[in-house]
């Protein structure tokens, strides 16, 4: 029996078998004795991810005692896992020591056997979490997210930072723009910059796709901020850059925050996100309590939508559209209003939260369905009807049945095509681009007439006009002028030409007040939707102007 061998091996034994990850070049203090006393001038550890690639010798990647002298191999060591790859490890002696008896083979035996364990429990547990807590990608993910949080919120040690939610903005167009190998090079980029900002004390992960979420010390905050607002990040190697904008919901966590578990965290970043990603004006929203509120209001709106519908909460208003010199009715538009526990409630108040989810598609074919049927019913009464307008939100876009389902809808109530008008609102993606481009030409093959809703907010491209058959555009409130002095004139009177030369036919949305008609008038725009008429009306109502046929100036 060596005793000198047991007691440096056990002191090697007691030290592997504690940790958890072996990195063989910090164990130096107890291999090193062990390679001395045995007479082991080399030992290489070897990965091969299968074993024919054994034979290229590559992977070397240990080498904990090495002599530099001239040595040779005695033990060759493998372990080959179930899915075939290989882990070598091979113990060199030096060429000028003596052979080895067999009690020290069998002692150095034993040691690279016990180290080769070490070093495959290690490897394994590195790829157990290199699986867990990565992406594909490399990124850190939505599991280390959870479980810092887990393990960082109860010990109080989220205080002082703040979680930040971010949506990379348009990353379809970059990828379209400079393709796809190089978006993901960019959006590396740019996370890479910003883990550099936010330094050891916190950590991005991606939550999917172009979502990140970050844990960051509310002393980098600011400067971790203005790079989420907008970077230029280098995309191919003539140093030529794109930039790179992201939305952002923040969540501060002072003093007064207090941990219960990760939805105390994601409850509150998630609205301010969202606001930020949808609401349009601000890129970076941060968290209040009044979100909270906004969120239940949300969920109360969501859960009453199926039996609102089933009951028939939701009215048809139809608002007149009139043509200002004669003051004839020349079309309507249908608006929805909610019913609700005798409040009649604006579509602003719930439109917004239906588009959020698919419930929009049902609601806006649910008003469909309603406005063929009364006109169904005036027609059968032997009434003169004016062409109804039915918003589509952009929702449907993707539904391929979509045009097939509205002309079986309508042709179901006899309904000539030329009755309905369809609007649609324009939309910021070359990907919605092509789906409207789609959708608005069936419509127009089927014959029924189509308009761009709210023409002048949002991004308006003069591309979406001229590249689709649309019969009217629909000017947004927003772009009528208040009088002859009214900058906004210029703009009005071009949109207006511009229609009128493509053919196209040119409304007015909201105008109250007579100098608005005059200036429209004088613009050359004739025909207006707006207050100065009538507000959206009930259908009792609306009737009544179907008989007289208009406001006989
Ligand atoms: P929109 O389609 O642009 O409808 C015109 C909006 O302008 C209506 O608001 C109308 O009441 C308002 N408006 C018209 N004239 C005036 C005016 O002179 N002054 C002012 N201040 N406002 C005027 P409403 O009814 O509140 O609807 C708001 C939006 O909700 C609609 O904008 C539309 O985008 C959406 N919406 C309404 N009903 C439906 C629906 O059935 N389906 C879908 N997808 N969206 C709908
Ligand atoms: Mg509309
Ligand atoms: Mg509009």
């Amino acid at each position: 029996m060596d005793t000198n061998f047991y007691i440096l091996f056990e002191k090697f034994l007691e030290t592997i078998i504690d940790m958890r990850e072996v990195d063989l070049e910090n164990l130096d203090d107890v291999i090193t004795p062990l390679c001395d006393y045995l007479g082991i001038s080399r030992i290489t550890v070897c990965f091969y991810q299968n074993p024919r690639a054994e034979k290229f010798e590559t992977g070397r990647t240990v080498v904990p005692h090495d002599t530099g002298e001239e040595c040779i191999p005695v033990l060759v060591d493998r372990i080959v896992t179930e899915t075939m790859s290989v882990t070598k490890i091979t113990t060199y002696k030096s060429a000028s020591t003596p052979e080895w008896s067999e009690d020290t083979k069998h002692n150095a035996l034993l040691f690279t056997k016990m180290m080769m364990l070490a070093v495959s429990r290690s490897s394994l547990l590195q790829v157990a979490k290199r699986r867990t807590f990565y992406d594909d990608d490399g990124y850190l993910n939505i599991n280390y997210f959870i479980k810092k949080i887990e393990s960082d919120g109860p010990q109080g040690l989220l205080k002082g930072n703040a979680v930040v939610f971010f949506n990379l903005r348009h990353f379809t167009l970059v990828n379209q723009q400079i393709g796809r190998d190089r978006g993901t090079a960019v959006m590396h980029g740019f996370i890479e910059k910003l883990t550099a900002i936010v330094g050891d004390d916190g950590y991005v992960c991606r939550m999917g796709g172009d979502n990140f979420i970050a844990v960051i010390a509310l002393s980098k905050l600011d400067e971790s901020i203005e790079h989420i607002r907008g970077c230029a990040v280098p995309y191919n190697s003539y140093g030529d850059r794109i930039m790179i904008y992201a939305t952002a919901g923040v969540f501060v966590m002072d003093d007064s925050f207090v941990y219960h578990s990760p939805s105390s965290v994601l409850d509150r970043v998630m609205p301010a996100a969202q606001e930020a990603r949808v609401g349009g004006m601000e890129e970076i929203v941060f968290f209040s309590p009044k979100m909270e509120l906004a969120k239940d209001k949300i969920m109360r709106l969501q859960r009453l939508f199926p039996q609102a519908l089933e009951n028939g909460e939701f009215l048809i208003y139809y608002q007149p559209k009139v043509e200002i010199r004669t003051g004839r009715l020349v079309g309507a538009e249908a608006l929805c209003r909610w019913l609700h526990e005798g409040e009649l409630i604006n579509p602003d108040s719930f439109i917004p939260t239906y588009e959020q989810s698919m419930d929009i598609c049902k609601l806006d074919f649910y008003m469909l369905e309603h406005v063929c049927k009364d006109m169904r019913k005036w027609l059968n009464d032997g009434r003169d009807i004016v062409p109804i307008s039915v918003n589509l939100s952009r929702k449907h876009m993707m539904d391929i049945d979509l045009v097939d389902n509205i002309i079986s809808l309508i042709d179901g109530y006899g309904i000539p095509h030329k009755y309905i008008e369809i609007e649609l609102t324009e939309t910021t993606t070359d990907v919605e681009f092509k789906d409207l481009k789609r959708v608005v030409s069936a419509l127009h093959n089927a014959g029924f007439s189509t308009a761009v809703d709210d023409f002048g907010i949002g991004y308006s491209s003069l591309n979406l006009i001229s590249e689709m058959p649309w019969n009217v555009i629909k000017i947004d409130k927003s772009l009528i002028p208040d009088g002859p002095q009214d900058r906004r004139g210029v703009m009005f009177s071009h949109v207006v030409n511009m229609a009128k030369e493509m053919g196209l036919e040119c409304i007015a949305e909201g105008a109250e007040t007579q100098e608005q008609i005059d200036s429209m008038l004088a613009h050359g725009c004739e025909i207006v939707q707006g207050f100065y008429f009538d507000k959206p009306l009930p259908k009792a109502t609306f009737i009544e102007r179907l008989t007289t046929g208009g406001y006989g100036l």
